[in-house]
């Protein structure tokens, strides 16, 4: 195994054990509910949105590990940026899993989320990776809910 793909393996582990942000937000200003039936995963996830920065953000539910680790990841990676950033930051990291976008020779901000380099591989798991993402686009423009399909 590369070292890129035990990278990623270690972490969806940690985040899917010991998820972060995982909790309900009571002053959350921005709440959208995300499900991806292909998988199973079911998630909620909640923002608190002032003067377009994100203050806090937040999630509850369940899925598999790669929807799990990738909502958690997603919570630390956002919190303190702008929603433009936050959805920036969203694109480059739908077009990385669909291996569109190579994060080691193209500039991006994705930091940390470069683990997920790795779910290019499965084309099954890109929407368990993507739905925290797609759920928080939700809750930030205000859509009832999301659904992968
Ligand atoms: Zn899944």
């Amino acid at each position: 195994m590369s070292y890129a793909n035990q990278l990623y393996q270690q972490m969806i582990l940690d985040h899917n054990k010991k998820p972060r942000n995982f909790r309900p937000m009571e002053n959350a200003t921005h709440v959208c509910p995300g499900r991806n039936p292909l998988c199973g995963d079911d998630i909620t996830v909640y923002a608190r949105v002032e003067n377009d920065g994100i203050e806090d953000v937040s999630f509850q539910g369940k899925g598999c590990s790669i929807c799990m680790s990738s909502a958690s990841m997603m919570t630390e990676f956002v919190k303190g940026k702008t929603t433009r950033q936050a959805q920036d930051s969203f694109a480059e990291f739908h077009r990385m899993i669909l291996g569109e976008l190579d994060p080691n020779t193209m500039p991006n901000t994705l930091g940390k989320l470069k683990v997920f380099e790795g779910v290019k591989e499965y084309p099954a798991r890109t929407k368990c990776a993507s739905l925290p993402w797609h759920t928080l686009n939700g809750a930030l423009s205000r859509t009832q809910e999301v659904s992968t399909e």
